[in-house]
């Protein structure tokens, strides 16, 4: 799998358990002093800084280097966005195998892009499918999982566009099915409700501006329930006067 790429700096380091066990500075092979109760440590010979690490996969102690440490902490970064890529696909039922194909297509074209900006380009390639299709409960989780991912990167007034519209879809029942939208099913969760408030208070947008966000980012979908209509539902449970 293409997210297994990432250099597995642990098992190439086993060599340094030994260096732990005989307390041996990497960069000068004197002895030195170390214990395991602290991160990072100086040698008393050559005076540089080295650390102790416990390696989850090889289950032991040993030693590294400062451009090692440095490593691990790119290595750490990536295997969280590897995490949350994962989490991501997980909730928008997109998978894997998907996110793959994305990336093999981006490859061909020679363009260079984050782990994340493939993700992003695959959400956007299904949102047009699933429209297309008619599939708004798919079409929905993926603008849902877009928010969240707005939200993480403090982009809160696109984030708050995106719940907004989720909103929508939710007091207007969506469905997979036929017919697409039956307002009789439609509600909107408290949770959501929540998650409004936390995005506009963190984004510091003025509850006199949500009007406007709101009508301007539903205006042009045209459900049974009018962009005005619903702003009159949702303003009572955010309990802000319409
Ligand atoms: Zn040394």
């Amino acid at each position: 799998m293409i997210l297994d790429q990432f250099f597995d700096i642990e098992e190439s380091l086993s060599n340094r358990i030994d260096n732990f066990k005989k307390k041996i500075c990497p960069y000068c092979n004197q002895p030195t002093t170390i214990d395991s109760s602290q991160l990072k440590w100086t040698c008393s010979s050559c005076k540089s800084d080295f650390y102790v690490w416990y390696g989850n996969k090889i289950r032991k102690k040993y030693i590294f280097t400062d451009n090692e440490y440095k490593q691990i902490d790119k290595e750490n970064k990536l295997n969280n966005v590897k995490e949350s890529i994962i989490i991501y696909l997980n909730q928008s039922g997109l998978s894997i195998n998907e996110y793959e194909v994305m990336y093999n297509e981006i490859n061909k074209t020679k363009t260079i892009l984050s782990f994340m900006d493939i993700l992003w380009k695959l959400f956007n390639k299904y949102l047009v499918v699933y429209i297309n299709n008619k599939q708004y409960g798919l079409y929905r989780n993926i603008k849902y999982v877009q928010s969240q991912i707005l939200f993480r990167g403090k982009k809160y007034q696109q984030s708050l566009e995106s719940l907004f519209e989720v909103s929508y879809y939710d007091l207007n029942g969506y469905s997979n099915g036929i017919p697409s939208f039956d307002p009789k099913n439609g509600s909107i969760y408290n949770p959501l409700v929540e998650e409004i408030k936390q995005t506009y208070k963190d984004g510091k947008i003025k509850k006199e501006e949500l009007v406007k966000i709101f009508i301007n980012t539903t205006q042009n979908i045209h459900l049974p329930i009018s962009a005005n209509d619903a702003w009159l539902i949702l303003s009572k449970k955010l309990r802000i006067s319409a």
